[in-house]
């Protein structure tokens, strides 16, 4: 018997990415982003019991209010991310 499924995985990497003007609700937020990855899972009962792998990785901004998002890719992830890190060092000096 084998059962196969897929899992959506969401880690928060950052609470306010950056402050924009929402284009869905039009208020002025701090995104939050957000990596999803998707896992394909397959169970074979008597056999072999579990094969897991990752299937696909996105980003993506959330707005907080509407909750409406916008995906993005991974060099901008890094890039907001440093941003946000020297943004942060500024701030403790
Ligand atoms: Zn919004």
């Amino acid at each position: 018997m084998i059962i196969w499924f897929t899992r959506h995985y969401e880690r928060i990497l950052s609470e306010d990415v950056s402050h924009r003007n929402c284009t869905h609700c039009h208020n002025n937020v701090n995104y939050k982003f957000i990596r999803q990855r998707t896992w394909y899972f397959i169970l074979v009962f008597f056999i072999i019991p579990i094969f897991v792998f990752p299937i696909s990785t996105k980003y993506r901004i959330d707005c907080p209010i509407c909750h409406a998002y916008y995906e993005v890719g991974k060099s901008d992830v890094r890039q907001w991310l440093k941003e946000q890190k020297e943004i942060e060092k500024i701030l403790k000096n």
